[in-house]
């Protein structure tokens, strides 16, 4: 049977609705105080892809994320996750914060900061059983963190913890895997196994978006850009949105011309 995707007055749905996206934003406005932040935001991000949200710094990245996630009240627009309102649809979004963010001198032992990530499935008794710890044990592994469960998280190197907090996601089972700077202060070794276990999760049809900082390996990791700066500067598959002129327009001069032409044609 073919479906009918045309809308009520039988014209086809506009491409830039796209409300069967996995994680689209609309109209997105955030202030801090009386600072804003985010103008007017659209975002689109695919299924089955790893989209990079890519500025300089203070570019309202990750307030972005924060909004999409609730952390952070918008002034005005609307998230939808798996085609839901945001509320309706958290328990299937896993999300890793930029490091320097958390916390890292809270007492709690690798295996718990997985098993955090199963909450939804351990109830309200938080009771773990074998299978919720072989499963805990599963994403360590997935991460190769698996020698480590019983480390206090505090006294793991950067690298370690960022890979214990992506075990803490994959956990979770979500949908969507939203993440701000996943490969900051990580040694190559932790960025090769991240970027693996993304990948892995892409081409399982998992939605992946990262803000990411490193434009030298933006086109080698990512699927789909979107370029911020305040406000949408652009936003498509890497090889026609990660442009010299969108890089400008972007960075507005804080990046030296040989380093544009360097990194896109
Ligand atoms: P990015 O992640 O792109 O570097 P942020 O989203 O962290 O940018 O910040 C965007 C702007 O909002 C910056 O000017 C920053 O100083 C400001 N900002 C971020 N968080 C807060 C906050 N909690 N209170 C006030 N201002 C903030
Ligand atoms: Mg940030």
């Amino acid at each position: 049977m073919e479906l009918d995707l045309a809308t009520d007055n039988g014209q086809p749905r506009p491409e830039t609705t796209r409300d069967d996206s996995p994680f689209a934003i609309r109209g997105l406005t955030v202030s801090y105080g009386d600072k804003p932040a985010l103008f007017s935001v659209d975002a689109t991000f695919p299924a089955a892809a790893m989209s990079a949200i890519i500025g300089p710094n203070g570019a309202g990245k990750s307030t972005l994320l924060k909004a999409a996630l609730g952390i952070v009240k918008p002034v005005s627009g609307r998230v939808t996750m798996l085609g839901q309102p945001l509320k309706r649809a958290l328990d299937r979004v896993a999300y890793v914060p930029q490091r320097a963010s958390v916390d890292w001198d809270f007492p709690a032992r690798v295996i718990d900061v997985v098993l955090m990530g199963l909450s939804r499935e351990l109830g309200l008794l938080r009771r773990v059983r074998p299978h919720h710890l072989d499963k805990a044990m599963t994403c360590l592994a997935r991460v190769g963190m698996d020698g480590f469960a019983d480390r206090q998280i505090g006294q793991l190197s950067g690298g370690q913890q960022q890979r214990v907090f992506l075990a803490r996601a994959l956990a979770q089972q979500a949908e969507v895997y939203l993440l701000d700077e996943p490969f900051a202060g990580v040694d190559a070794a932790t960025e090769k196994a991240i970027i693996g276990v993304l990948k892995s999760l892409r081409d399982d049809g998992k939605t992946v978006v990262a803000v990411h900082h490193d434009l030298a390996t933006v086109t080698e990791y990512f699927d789909h850009v979107f370029l911020i700066n305040q406000t949408r500067i652009a936003e498509g598959p890497t090889v026609e949105t990660f442009t010299a002129a969108n890089l400008q327009a972007t960075y507005r001069g804080r990046l030296a011309l040989q380093q544009i032409d360097r990194l896109a044609g």
